[in-house]
């Protein structure tokens, strides 16, 4: 009762504080007459009532409004009156009103179409950004493992200003999520350890860590890589890199352009582009390898993927080769000798997914990890074959069969005997792509023709094709603890050092 009362007064105040029509407006033609429109504002809807003659906006009133007292009187005032001055309801916003003034203006324009008004919405305020240039001996792009490792050998050889550019809130990319990393004096330690040791260790060495930059491309003077562009939410900069810029930009997983054009028309690639599932989780979207390219990187590997036949959360019953597989029918997969040939047929079917079988006793916990996949993890459990075919949606006669199939070739241990069944809904994904920016064993970029792009090195993921003496491609786990180290060295132009540990994979 009190809130009728309360509106009804408001509206007879605001009716009476309609403004006077003023001598020209330029809004257009309209069909004389009053129009209600409404709009939002702070505590709701406004409806507001405009009354047209043919030429021109003769009142504008608020009808009703549930918007806060001592703060929505000076827009109901302001705009109107602006309304009625300017001929168009796409006036100023008043200043510490601004909700109750964009409903008031969205109500009044709505009305004035129904009018037959035409009015075209003001171009939203071009965003003011900040330009800033700022100078560092080394640029490391990318603060995961690699990234860190190389900043930490920077200011452990000391003499060269680090500046380090992070495109994430937080620092780690991948590598935060490793559970178990061996260092290179044999200590276990988990990503999320190691990245905080090293963070604590460079910061306090004075070098700058910024977060949320993201490297969008190379300067190149001379044919020589001299510093970076790069961008925040609100500041574009130039950085000058006196002794060169080091990738550590990861992998580029999560780039689907990248992986499919890399990829080329193989069967594996085909399956991708239908269901594009990855591990990773956003920050390997490949910029680095991008700029790198168009800086006159050579790449290597584009076309190598590693895919799994199921995400680590999809793999509670066990690995996929050791269960019953089948398709969403029910039918029966048989399981090739060759892992390429079981990928390529799990990669062909029409939904990208199948099922794997197997006894419901043997289900572990599902697993917390947030990743992309575990959006398709989904496990059926069943007392017998037809409800669990029923559980799956698939047809019974098939199902039966692919278990008479299966249980005739499996070896024992792994058949399926009758008691509680599980059903296990799998995906394919692409785990890591192995290939990336061509690097000699120095963590110096190469160019197509083999000559080093000076200035620029690449570490970790983002590294590929790493060849020493010619032969051996390097592991994950060199790229990302033995080449951080070498790529400072050589761009500082220091002697290496005596020794250096053996990495594990
Ligand atoms: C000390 C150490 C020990 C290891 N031990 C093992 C081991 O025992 N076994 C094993 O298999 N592997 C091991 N590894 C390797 C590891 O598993 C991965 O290969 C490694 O974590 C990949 O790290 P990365 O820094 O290259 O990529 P990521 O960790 O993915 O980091 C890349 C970072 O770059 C950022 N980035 C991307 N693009 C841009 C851009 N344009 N601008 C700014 N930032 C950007 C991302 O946001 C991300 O934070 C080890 C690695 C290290 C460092």
């Amino acid at each position: 009762m009190k809130k009728w009362t309360a509106l009804f007064l408001s509206v007879l105040l605001l009716t009476g504080c309609t403004q006077e029509p003023a001598p020209s407006q330029p809004g257009g033609q309209f069909q004389p007459g009053r129009y209600q429109g409404t709009g939002e504002g702070y505590g709701g809807t406004i409806t507001v009532e405009v009354e047209v003659s043919a030429d021109r906006i003769e009142a504008v009133s608020i009808l009703s409004h549930n918007e806060s007292r001592g703060v929505c009187e000076a827009a109901f005032e302001q705009i109107p009156a602006e309304i009625l001055r300017q001929g168009t309801p796409y006036v100023e916003l008043v200043a510490g009103a601004t909700l109750t003034s964009q409903g008031v203006i969205d109500a009044a324009a709505q009305a004035l179409e129904q009018a037959g008004g035409e009015f075209t919405p003001p171009d939203p305020e071009p965003e003011v950004r900040t330009q800033r240039e700022l100078y560092a001996g080394l640029v490391i792009a990318g603060a995961g493992g690699a990234g860190m490792t190389a900043a930490a050998e920077a200011v452990r050889e000391g003499g060269a200003t680090v500046l380090v550019l992070e495109q994430q809130d937080i620092i780690g990319g991948e590598t935060l999520y490793e559970p178990v990393l061996t260092l290179s004096d044999g200590t276990l330690t988990s990503g999320y350890g190691m990245l905080g040791d090293l963070r604590a260790e460079v910061e306090e060495a004075g070098a700058e860590l910024l977060t949320g930059v993201k490297l969008t491309g190379l300067e190149v003077t001379d044919g020589r890589v001299t510093g970076v562009r790069a961008e925040s939410a609100d500041t574009d900069y130039l950085i000058h890199a006196q002794y060169g810029v080091i990738l550590a930009t990861g992998d580029y997983g999560g780039n689907p352009e990248l992986v499919l054009a890399g990829a080329g028309e193989t069967g594996l690639a085909e399956g991708l582009q239908e269901h594009f599932r990855t591990l990773s989780r956003g920050s390997s979207d490949g910029s680095g390898l991008t700029a790198a390219l168009e800086a006159g990187a050579a790449a290597s590997g584009l076309g190598q993927l590693e895919i799994w036949d199921s995400a680590p959360e999809q793999r509670r019953l066990g690995e996929s080769r050791e269960l019953l597989c089948v398709d969403s029918d029910g039918r029966w997969l048989t399981v090739p000798e060759e892992e390429s040939a079981w990928l390529q047929k799990l990669m062909e079917l029409p939904e990208g997914a199948y099922w794997a079988i197997g006894p419901a006793e043997s289900a572990a916990e599902p697993q917390t990890d947030t990743a992309a996949a575990q959006k398709d993890a989904r496990l059926v459990t069943a007392g017998t074959l037809e409800e669990l075919a029923e559980a799956m949606g698939a047809d019974p006669d098939l199902l039966r069969q692919a278990v008479e199939s299966h249980n005739a070739v499996a070896p024992e241990g792994e058949r399926l005997e009758t008691g509680d069944y599980a059903a296990e809904w799998r995906t394919p994904v692409l785990a890591e792509t192995p290939g990336g920016i061509r690097t000699d064993e120095r963590g110096a970029v190469l160019r197509e023709d083999g000559s080093v792009l000076p200035g620029l090195y690449a570490v970790g993921a983002a590294a590929a094709g790493v060849e020493d003496d010619g032969t051996e491609l390097w592991s994950a786990a060199e790229r990302a603890m033995l080449l951080p180290g070498r790529a400072v060295r050589t761009a500082l132009g220091l002697p290496d050092e005596p020794e250096e540990p053996e990495a594990s994979d």
